[in-house]
């Protein structure tokens, strides 16, 4: 009824278009999803949850007037069809009376509970023909919303739409790039690999190993682009099983050719991947098929792993260092740092996030000094990301900062450049910034 009425709707306003009246007939949907609801269904039971979605109903019915219109669409979320033609702002002040009426707890059963709701706003305009595309458009910018942090509402505008086509494109892309690389033995994806240096020594000490896409059509792409949409869509539980075994077998290669038994590799492993209940057994069999050592693999988490609940974290990382794997926590300080969380955690290094070692002289080395002081007292060593200067790495050193990694040594290259690098290190040629370590 909500879509017939939304129909009814459309073909009014461009009734009014036709006839050069555009000013009736303005209207616009708020398309409503309730933040975390899963939370309190998985937490509290269906039986609290179903009573939230009747009292949030009551609350929305309160915002609006009795000519809108009120749906649910499924599960938590609702869309209301309000009329503009008076006030073209009146789906906002709506929205914001139902942010300001969810503000209080609510009482349900003997819990009281804190809810919020994410709102997207589409306005009629000339261009919708079918109802269903301004649902669409106002679900995107729910979606927006959510990603900025929920509890609020966005008014689409047509910049999302060509995002989201956008985002829609990349991740077809990306399941195409998938397909083949579990299909044929070419690979639209490579390894890069960034050296990590012992600041002591200014030796190598292994490598970092970075994803690159090489898109066919718009050449590589950015980690920081695709793996967001690879984690979302699951993609990536494939592509980090690849680069995991391609990881391995190019270090067990080094170590043999080059007679580098040492050398370790680093592997950002993130956090759906790590949630998966069959990544242990995988680890073992990556570990048992490239036959390297396993203290030399080292995986790199980052906080939010730490705070999942969905698994015992706990358990996992004990498991892993059990194995004797390694583990690192990867951009330490940018995420959700609870420090009273580190020492419960098998954590043997710190990777301070390159925001720190840019902001040297802007006052973050107090803070520098502070987190490498805090993981030696928790005996974990550290690495700076991100070193590009000498002053840079002068400050680290002196702050008894043990690895490093950075521009100034190498950007990530490939595993030809790696080896390279590795072999004019053996015959004592000097990487470019030896010079000045
Ligand atoms: P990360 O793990 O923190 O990796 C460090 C990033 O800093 C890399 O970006 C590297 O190229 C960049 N970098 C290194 N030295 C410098 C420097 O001196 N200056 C500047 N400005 N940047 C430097 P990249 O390769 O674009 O990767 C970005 C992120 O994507 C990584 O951050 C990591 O979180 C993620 N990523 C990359 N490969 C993988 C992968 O195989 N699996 C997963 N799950 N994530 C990956
Ligand atoms: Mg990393
Ligand atoms: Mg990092």
């Amino acid at each position: 009824f909500f879509m017939e009425t939304l129909s009814q709707k459309l073909q009014i306003s461009h009734l009014a278009q036709d006839n050069n009246d555009p000013a009736v007939n303005r209207f616009a949907v708020l398309y409503i999803d309730v933040d975390h609801f899963k939370l309190v269904n998985d937490s509290l039971g269906h039986s609290v949850g179903d009573q939230l979605l009747v009292a949030i109903v009551h609350f929305l019915k309160r915002c609006i007037r009795s000519a809108d219109m009120f749906a649910r669409l499924g599960g938590d979320e609702f869309a209301i069809l309000v009329d503009q033609s008076n006030d073209s702002s009146f789906a906002q002040t709506v929205a914001e009376r139902i942010r300001a009426l969810l503000s209080f707890p609510l009482k349900l059963q003997e819990h009281e509970i804190f809810t919020s709701v994410s709102i997207g706003i589409a306005c009629s305009s000339g261009n919708y023909k079918q109802p269903e595309e301004i649902l669409r458009d106002a679900d995107t910018a729910m979606y927006r919303a959510k990603a900025l942090g929920r509890s609020r509402y966005v008014v689409f505008d047509q910049a999302m739409h060509t995002q989201a086509v956008a985002r829609l494109r990349l991740e077809i892309d990306l399941r195409h790039a998938v397909e083949e690389l579990i299909s044929s033995s070419t690979s639209q994806f490579q390894l890069y690999y960034q050296p990590i240096i012992s600041l002591k020594t200014g030796k190598i000490v292994g490598f970092e190993s970075l994803l690159r896409w090489f898109h066919p059509q718009r050449g590589i792409v950015s980690p920081v682009e695709f793996i967001p949409v690879a984690e979302e869509t699951g993609l990536i539980v494939p592509i980090g099983r690849w680069v995991l075994q391609e990881s391995c077998s190019q270090l067990q290669y080094w170590q043999e050719t080059l007679n580098l038994p040492g050398l370790t590799i680093s592997v950002n492993v993130s956090s759906r991947q790590f949630l998966q209940p069959e990544f242990i057994p995988q680890i073992e069999q990556i570990l048992v098929s490239s036959q390297i050592p396993n203290y030399c693999l080292k995986l790199e988490i980052t906080e939010s792993v730490l705070m999942e609940t969905a698994i015992s974290v706990t358990e996992r990382l004990e498991q892993l260092r059990d194995l004797g794997i390694k583990l690192s926590l990867d951009d330490f300080g940018t995420g959700y740092s609870s420090l009273s969380y580190l020492h419960r955690f098998p954590v043997n290094t710190l990777k301070i996030d390159r925001t720190f070692v840019e902001g040297f002289n802007s006052g973050q080395e107090q803070i520098v000094r502070a987190i490498v002081t805090l993981a030696h007292s928790l005996a974990m060593d550290v690495v700076a990301e991100g070193i590009e200067t000498p002053e840079q790495l002068e400050r680290l050193k002196d702050l008894a900062c043990e690895y490093g990694q950075g521009y100034l040594f190498s950007p990530p290259v490939d595993r030809c450049k790696a080896e390279l690098m590795l072999r004019n290190l053996l015959t004592n040629q000097k990487l470019p910034a030896d010079r000045i370590l």
